[in-house]
């Protein structure tokens, strides 16, 4: 039995658009893409902002459905157009000659003529004595939470 520790070979691989972040913007962004026979590979570390939420409101088609559903969903249309969805997470961008390489999580990489960042945003929610002197009231139901960054983006930033 051979005790070999070598490291895993990293992958480089090339593509017209980088995607970087796999939820509802990125996944739509690639949609259009793929079916502009672009090639496309979609990378998502699997934090989206509505992670807390069980049920998505007011989103047109899919009322009520959990987030996941509408990113797996997602992750097949894009796919069935030939696009890719890799887990994992973005470490870099660094603009090269004719394009950017993009260093993944795992040691791999991609060469990509362009980028597309859908990050989203991160909340970064202010202590609960600043917000109660704002007059916020802090929830873990969505409708709460999205009024509580509305009151946020104001005074109590
Ligand atoms: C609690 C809550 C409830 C909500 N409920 C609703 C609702 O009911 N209906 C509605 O319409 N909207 C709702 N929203 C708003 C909705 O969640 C956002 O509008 C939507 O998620 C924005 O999508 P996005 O793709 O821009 O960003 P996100 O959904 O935040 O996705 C960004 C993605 O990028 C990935 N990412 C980030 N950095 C990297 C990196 N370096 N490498 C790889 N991947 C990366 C993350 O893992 C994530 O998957 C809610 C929001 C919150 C906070």
């Amino acid at each position: 039995m051979s005790h070999h520790h070598a490291t895993p070979p990293s992958l480089t691989r090339h593509c017209d658009v980088a995607v970087i972040g796999g939820s509802a913007a990125g996944l739509a962004g690639a949609l259009l893409l793929v079916r502009q026979r672009r090639s496309v590979i979609v990378v998502d570390d699997g934090s989206p902002r509505n992670a807390p939420a069980a049920h998505m409101h007011g989103y047109l088609g899919r009322e009520g459905a959990a987030p996941a559903e509408l990113q797996a969903v997602g992750r097949d249309e894009v796919r069935a157009y030939g696009g890719e969805v890799l887990d994992g997470r973005v470490l870099s961008v660094q603009r090269e000659k004719t394009g950017f390489r993009v260093e993944l999580s795992g040691g791999h990489a991609l060469i990509a003529r362009r980028v597309l960042v859908a990050t989203g945003l991160v909340d970064e929610l202010p202590p609960s004595t600043a917000c109660a002197s704002a007059g916020v009231v802090r929830s873990s139901t969505a409708r709460s939470a999205m009024a509580g960054r509305c009151a946020t983006s104001g005074s109590c930033r």
